[in-house]
């Protein structure tokens, strides 16, 4: 791959590393506020000659496209990336209070403010903030002062902050709060072509394992993603996503799962692997021949009871 002039096409940053792949029709950009993504030669030049001028929605795009590493970006993936829902400042304190955990896992570790002041481009993105002052006041006003999650040394933004024992039960919480729930979504095509794997897999696998299955049923989204899909699947403990036949709405259901830090089962008939436009290699796939659906099942309810756990409702008699 080559290094071409060029900025980001989601967030416009000229500091954005590009890379064209010929090969492939596409380009992989390093963004310091999108982190990695690749996307297609169309949707970049769409993209370019009409950029995402609304400063929120340019906001929501970069930080989703940091949620979803590796996603290859494509034209029909678009009109969903312009149109996100803003978090609210609640969930988005909650989404940085999650990272800061992550990047800094031992308990009581000085967190850098400079860290946040000096290189603020992935701590923006990683919260949905447009800019260093919605970063600041998330920080400084709402997660240490009102919410008391983070502990201040001083008051100056030049020393260290913690994460405060309030922070830390919160975590917790989050955590508990997830684990009561019974049921696990499903994000799949909706075709005849691959009825049989709710009926005879998902639905099944699911249920094995002590959940609730959750579908909603019926209609073709058309991309666009329904406040009944976003509540039922926020209400879920995980998500199985189907990428058989490569539905946008797929994409957009996984990846608003993992933005609330939800586990995706990732799974695709044996053809179709190929085209799946994440960078597969960083998900580990169950991949399924449509003339052995049982073992589909097998391994769905294994891969659910060893990512999440067994669950406590009891598999219906079929
Ligand atoms: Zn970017």
């Amino acid at each position: 791959m080559e290094e071409i002039d060029g900025a980001c096409v989601v967030c416009t940053e000229e500091s954005a590393e590009v890379y064209q792949d010929s090969g492939n029709d596409r380009y992989k950009v390093i963004c310091p506020y999108c982190g990695d993504y690749l996307i297609s030669d169309d949707a970049s030049r769409t993209l370019a000659s009409s950029p995402i001028t609304n400063i929120r929605q340019r906001t929501n795009a970069r930080s989703w496209v940091r949620e979803n590493r590796g996603l290859l970006i494509r034209v029909e993936d678009l009109g969903p990336l312009r149109t996100l829902r803003t978090p609210s400042v609640a969930e988005r304190a909650e989404k940085l209070l999650i990272a800061i955990d992550k990047t800094y896992p031992s308990i009581g570790a000085e967190l850098t403010k400079r860290l946040f002041t000096g290189n603020p481009a992935q701590w923006c993105a990683r919260s949905w903030s447009a800019n260093p002052a919605e970063l600041s006041y998330l920080l400084t006003v709402y997660m240490t002062k009102t919410k008391g999650w983070l502990l201040d040394s001083d008051e100056n933004f030049t020393s260290t902050m913690h994460i405060a024992p309030n922070g830390y039960d919160h975590l917790e919480e989050l955590r508990l709060g997830g684990a009561d729930r019974v049921s696990g979504f499903c994000a799949m095509w909706f075709n005849e072509e691959v009825a049989a794997i709710w009926t005879d897999a998902i639905k099944p696998a699911i249920n094995a394992a002590g959940y609730d299955a959750v579908r909603i049923d019926g209609v073709e989204h058309n991309n666009k993603i329904d406040d009944e899909i976003l509540a039922n699947i926020r209400s879920s403990r995980f998500v199985v996503a189907d990428f058989t036949g490569e539905r946008g709405g797929v994409y957009f259901e996984a990846g608003f799962a993992m933005g609330l830090g939800l586990p995706v089962i990732w799974t695709v008939r044996e053809d179709a692997l190929t085209e799946v436009h994440f960078d597969n290699r960083q998900y580990n796939f169950i991949v399924w021949k449509p003339e052995d659906l049982p073992e589909l099942t097998k391994r769905l309810q294994l891969r659910i009871e060893a990512t999440i756990g067994r669950g406590p409702v009891t598999p219906q008699a079929n």
